[in-house]
């Protein structure tokens, strides 16, 4: 029988209750896990999709659940077969927690797409029996194989969200060979796109910024952007037409697709990252005409994620923070939801001791 431990955490009850204080139970590591004091966990949007079920039909929420998939900390415990990390090493885990590792994708190191994958929070737990707990809480237990090494070299607060947001635009930056020289259109200046900013900036792309508010100008320029375009503006768009490598696309409202996919060039690829819930329309005309490709990207593999760190820690790359206390969760979900954050909440897990 697995020994387990009991731990503090913020969880929600139902889809309308709200986070709030909740014990949990921890397993003691195994040979093969890692335990980590969580220092920090960044808010993501699919942490509230998931307390308010909203995403029922794609994947239920299990009450009570407690959300969290961008968690930085320091390890505490190894087990007897861990080689990868010791008491006291930074650590991070991001979206997963485990894989079959046998399967054709884990041996791509592509874990994300792993039929067997296991979410950090909301999946089955094969260790106790109920569902997997996320990083709003005290103290995680992770296989080493998904474990991830902090450069010591980047703020905490600011490497958290790395593991959702910073992975989820890294990956199909470099899947799609943004590097020198080309030019990267980023749509939507929010968690996701403040980061993609900062990415194809030190990619040493040319970057320009899509915003429906000309208010955010001053910013994009700041984060990173060579240019900043306000897309309502037919003309400034038109300036663009046929000359992008690659956009990515990270707006979760309903918005026109076909509008940037005429922005790109012969081969130009746009990769949604966003999550409208609604279909979008693409014209075919769009696309054939100049053999132009619109493709999905999600999180990305573990070998993947640990280069991304590498390349934040030699780049200094972290996400701009708000950092609060957990005490404030679900005020700050409610900001979330008016885009009322640059650009992205932080929960500082030291602030659980005082409950
Ligand atoms: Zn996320
Ligand atoms: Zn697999």
């Amino acid at each position: 029988m697995t020994t387990t431990k009991k731990v503090p955490a913020y969880a929600a009850q139902s889809a309308t209750s709200g986070l709030a204080s909740f014990n949990i139970m921890r397993r003691e590591p195994g040979p093969q896990d890692v335990e980590i004091e969580i220092l920090f966990c960044g808010i993501c949007h699919s942490d509230l999709h998931s307390v308010r079920n909203e995403w029922s039909e794609f994947m239920a929420t299990n009450y009570p659940i407690v959300p969290g998939h961008e968690i930085v900390g320091r390890v505490t415990k190894v087990g007897s077969a861990v080689t990868k990390f010791k008491q006291g090493d930074l650590a991070a885990v991001g979206c997963m927690v485990d894989s079959d590792g046998t399967c054709p994708q884990c041996k791509a190191g592509l874990e994300q797409f792993c039929p067997n994958m296991i979410l950090t929070f909301n999946s089955p737990d094969k260790h106790l029996g109920g569902f997997t707990y996320g990083g709003y809480s005290g103290s995680i237990v992770v296989d080493q194989r998904f474990v991830l090494r902090v450069p010591s070299n980047l703020n905490l607060a600011g490497a958290a969200p790395l593991l959702c947001a910073g992975i989820t635009t890294y990956s199909p930056m470099h899947h799609w060979g943004v590097t020198k020289g080309k030019k990267v259109g980023v749509v939507g200046l929010g968690g996701l796109g403040h980061m993609a900013v900062k990415f194809a900036h030190a990619l040493g792309a040319h970057v320009v910024v899509f915003t429906t508010s000309p208010g955010k100008k001053e910013d994009a320029l700041r984060l990173g952007a060579d240019e900043v375009v306000v897309s309502r503006n037919a003309d400034e768009m038109k300036k663009h037409a046929g000359s992008f490598d690659f956009i990515l696309d990270a707006v979760s409202a309903d918005h026109d697709i076909n509008a940037y996919i005429n922005l790109l060039g012969i081969d130009g690829n746009l990769t949604l990252v966003g999550a409208p819930a609604k279909p979008l329309c693409v014209s075919a005309f769009s696309l054939i005409a100049r053999r132009r490709s619109f493709s999905g990207s999600m999180i990305g593999g573990i070998a993947e994620t640990q280069e991304m760190l590498d390349f934040c820690g030699k780049h200094n790359i972290t996400a701009d923070v708000e950092v609060i206390p957990i005490q404030k969760v679900n005020e700050a979900y409610q900001r979330l939801l008016k885009s009322d954050v640059k650009y992205r909440f932080s929960i500082d897990m030291a602030s659980l001791k005082s409950e």
